[in-house]
């Protein structure tokens, strides 16, 4: 801007966390990065109880391990927005909740590429695509340029490839409304840690040590 003043940028990343895991935090991190983020949110979902499936923990555990996770990521926060709301969680309703709390910021909603791909089921998807700024980043075992395809033609124009180092200038964030972004993703899954824990074997690694310590306290993830 013209008067030296950037607005400010924030990221959001949604999920079930059921749990979250380093490859969320390392997704979160490069994209903050790439971005010039100055936080990015992560949103446990709340789902409703009849929608709960075994292997679903409560929301409130879900979300005090993204608090522990995100305890030494200084730019991250864990936001309780739609577990408060204690009813489904549609991402447009939270995007208007958010947009009123950073009335001036750029918005980012941060998502794979598998969660980007549903995104025409999504409630009111053209309408969440009007609001915000979304950048999608790969995962391992799926098509990053497959997102060109999870939209009707008349989106084509609005995504851009994110190559290269350095922050995302403001020419580029005006340009497009979708950005493609490779990131050097992990191959880790909450549905390989709800296995491996039912199945006794290590997380080790996985999740951040305090993570790993809540699931085996609280008995998560058990059959
Ligand atoms: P589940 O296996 O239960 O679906 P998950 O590992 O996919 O869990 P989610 O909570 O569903 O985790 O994911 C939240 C968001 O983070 C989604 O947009 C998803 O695409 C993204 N994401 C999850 N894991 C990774 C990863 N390893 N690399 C990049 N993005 C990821
Ligand atoms: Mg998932």
């Amino acid at each position: 801007m013209s008067n030296g003043i950037e607005r400010q940028r924030i990221g959001l990343l949604g999920g079930t966390f059921n749990p979250v895991h380093e490859g969320h935090l390392r997704a979160a991190e490069e994209v903050r990065l790439r971005f010039a983020l100055s936080q990015v949110l992560f949103i446990p979902s709340y789902i409703p109880p009849h929608k709960q499936t075994e292997d679903m923990a409560p929301p409130e555990d879900r979300f005090a391990m993204v608090e522990l996770a995100l305890r030494s990521h200084p730019h991250m926060v864990a936001s309780p927005l739609e577990i408060e709301a204690r009813d489904k969680s549609y991402s447009v309703i939270t995007l208007n909740k958010l947009q009123a709390i950073y009335a001036d910021a750029w918005i980012f909603f941060i998502l794979g590429v598998d969660a980007f791909l549903e995104i025409e089921t999504w409630k009111s998807y053209r309408e969440v695509l009007e609001k915000c700024r979304f950048i999608v980043i790969s995962r391992p075992g799926f098509d990053l340029a497959g997102a060109r395809e999870a939209l009707p033609p008349e989106y084509a124009g609005k995504m851009g490839d994110c190559r290269g180092a350095g922050p995302v200038g403001e020419d580029l964030l005006s340009r497009f409304r979708i950005f493609l972004v490779s990131i050097r993703a992990l191959d880790i899954s909450s549905t390989d840690i709800r296995r491996r824990v039912r199945a006794g074997r290590s997380i080790h690694g996985l999740v951040p040590d305090p993570v790993e310590e809540y699931i085996r306290k609280k008995n998560l993830y058990q059959e």
